[in-house]
């Protein structure tokens, strides 16, 4: 049966491409026809790099509040945070044992992260594919929603998941399907046209922010880095024109619109005309969940209560996917 699972990291505030790229396809298909939704804030995985104690224990809630302020509802969906749900790190140790070191070293999310000095880098930054493999697989997800630069950690949860069931003459790890789809599925740096939005960009002119109030969203794409020309008319004039295709393509996932039907209205402006639109679409879409996740995280207690109930759910899920795995494996229990 179909099952979905996915996952963000509480690695700083989340921003306008987490949104478009993950969270509002989230909801999406939490409202479709499938057995069961999983999403969660994955804070092992955020441990990769340094994270401030207390910052980590924030941004978490207000992970959770911005997940819920978006429309993921605990009725409808089981809503986590990772470490609250052991199995995950279990099967994911199972798992670095089935990874080649060589698959790992092929990553570029880690080759991005680690830089130049990959000698410094945590092991388990290294291992991130392997934990993100099992956070899938302990429920035995089918389809995955993420974002463009996931997808190679997703043909990478296949690979663990086939050479699983090879080895052990099993057909038991399902081969997931990455969901990758919309206007926004990369959504890049307002400072730098070639770089991906990210949470952990020191830059925060950068990225706009679920948080950020409405003065700063506007002086943000006012700053945004464009190029001098006028919009095209179609898609193709966009070509070589990465920050402006970005802003297109941020506008076109705001407003539910192609691309093409974008530029059949605005074609021929300048950005200077453009870019205000740009902001006003920004609020009208983020303001009011802004004012959510504060009127959340007013009440720090009642979204414990609310990942203590998900925790409770998930492990129906997973102890037992977990007990088979092992059983598969020759553990005594
Ligand atoms: P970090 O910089 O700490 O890695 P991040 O901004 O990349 O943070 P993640 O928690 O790693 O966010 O990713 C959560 C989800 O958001 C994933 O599905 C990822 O593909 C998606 N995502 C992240 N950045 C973007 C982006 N710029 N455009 C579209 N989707 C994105
Ligand atoms: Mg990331």
């Amino acid at each position: 049966p179909p099952r979905v699972f996915s996952g963000i990291q509480p690695s700083g505030d989340l921003h306008l491409g987490n949104y478009l790229g993950a969270l509002q396809r989230f909801v999406r298909m939490q409202d479709e026809a499938y057995e069961q939704t999983v999403f969660c804030m994955v804070d092992l995985h955020a441990i990769t790099v340094w994270q401030d104690p207390k910052e980590l224990a924030h941004s978490t809630r207000e992970l959770a509040a911005g997940f819920i302020a978006s429309g993921l509802s605990p009725e409808k969906s089981i809503l986590i945070n990772q470490s609250q749900v052991p199995e995950h790190a279990q099967l994911a140790w199972i798992f670095n044992c089935v990874a080649r070191m060589g698959w790992m070293q092929r990553m570029t999310q880690f080759k991005d992260k680690a830089g130049k000095n990959a000698e410094k880098a945590s092991l388990g930054l290294f291992a991130y594919p392997a934990l993100m493999a099992a956070d899938i697989l302990i429920y035995h997800a089918t389809h995955v929603p993420v974002g463009e630069d996931q997808k190679q950690h997703l043909e990478l949860t296949r690979d663990i998941a086939a050479k699983f069931n090879h080895d052990y003459g099993v057909d038991f790890f399902p081969l997931t399907e990455p969901v990758i789809e919309g206007a926004a599925t990369r959504v890049m740096s307002l400072r730098d046209g070639t770089k991906k939005m990210s949470k952990s960009d020191p830059s925060d002119a950068s990225r706009i922010n679920m948080t950020d109030d409405a003065d700063a969203i506007a002086k943000k794409i006012r700053k945004a880095k464009t190029d001098p020309d006028a919009l095209p008319s179609e898609a193709k004039g966009l070509e070589q024109r990465p920050e402006a295709r970005n802003l297109v393509n941020i506008y076109a996932a705001l407003s539910d619109q192609s691309v093409d039907q974008v530029l059949a209205e605005v074609g021929g402006q300048q950005f200077g005309a453009f870019k205000p639109m740009l902001a006003d679409l920004a609020v009208a879409k983020l303001s009011p969940i802004s004012t959510e996740m504060a009127r959340l995280m007013a009440e720090p207690d009642e979204i414990d209560k609310i990942l203590a109930r998900g925790a409770a759910q998930a492990r129906e899920i997973t102890a037992p996917i977990l007990q088979k795995t092992y059983d598969i494996i020759g553990m005594v229990r």
